[in-house]
């Protein structure tokens, strides 16, 4: 009977400590988001076998890991080729009360070239400042055409959604167009330099 309660008792244990490192995990602060678009079954803009979805991951692992390596707390959307619902990568970094939050995208449109970043349309302060420096930073590494920091929605009135259901300041990023070769060539062989120059950008602006 005695041993029955302990054992009982070992469980309960278990169980309350499995719940509260699976809440620490969960809601832990961080201090940034990076959230690489779109990933699974929605591949974003693609051009001749190209999937956004993988340019954008293949920066993010690289800016979260120089962000970690300059000893910031970074956290990622998606770390692998998975289906993330933007409501969920909004829901993690305002749970998370991350301070600043990227997110990484790619362009597509014909005859057109270079990096452009959107920020809320009421343009805040905070989050211009943060695309600003981003934009700079990218710049100093070489791209083919500063589009310059935008403000709302490419595609119509609003806002793109991460940047209007986040809680902190935050931007989208287009790191070139998808079906320039010359953008493509520049991320390639940027790729490196594009996410520590982002990172340093992201350190500047906390
Ligand atoms: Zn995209």
């Amino acid at each position: 009977m005695k041993r029955k309660i302990i054992t009982a008792l070992i469980c309960i244990l278990i169980l309350a400590l499995s719940v509260l490192i699976a809440a620490g995990m969960l809601y832990s602060p961080v201090q940034v988001v990076i959230d690489p678009g779109h990933g699974g079954s929605d591949v974003g803009a693609q051009y001749n076998g190209r999937y956004e979805k993988d340019d954008n991951l293949e920066i993010a692992l690289l800016v979260c890991e120089n962000l970690r390596d300059m000893g910031i707390e970074a956290c990622l959307t998606r770390d692998d080729d998975k289906f993330v619902e933007l409501k969920d990568r909004c829901a993690l970094a305002n749970r998370r009360n991350a301070e600043l939050f990227v997110s990484l995208h790619r362009n597509s449109a014909e005859g057109a070239n270079g990096v452009e970043i959107w920020v809320s349309s009421d343009s805040p302060e905070a989050d211009t400042a943060l695309a600003e420096n981003i934009l700079t930073a990218l710049d100093a590494v070489g791209i083919s055409e500063n589009r310059g920091v935008k403000s709302g929605y490419a595609m119509g009135e609003g806002n793109y959604y991460v940047n209007s259901q986040t809680d902190m300041p935050s931007c989208l990023v287009e790191l070139g167009f998808i079906n320039s070769e010359t953008d493509n060539a520049l991320l390639d062989k940027n790729m490196q330099a594009y996410a520590e120059a982002i990172a340093k950008a992201i350190e500047e602006t906390l």
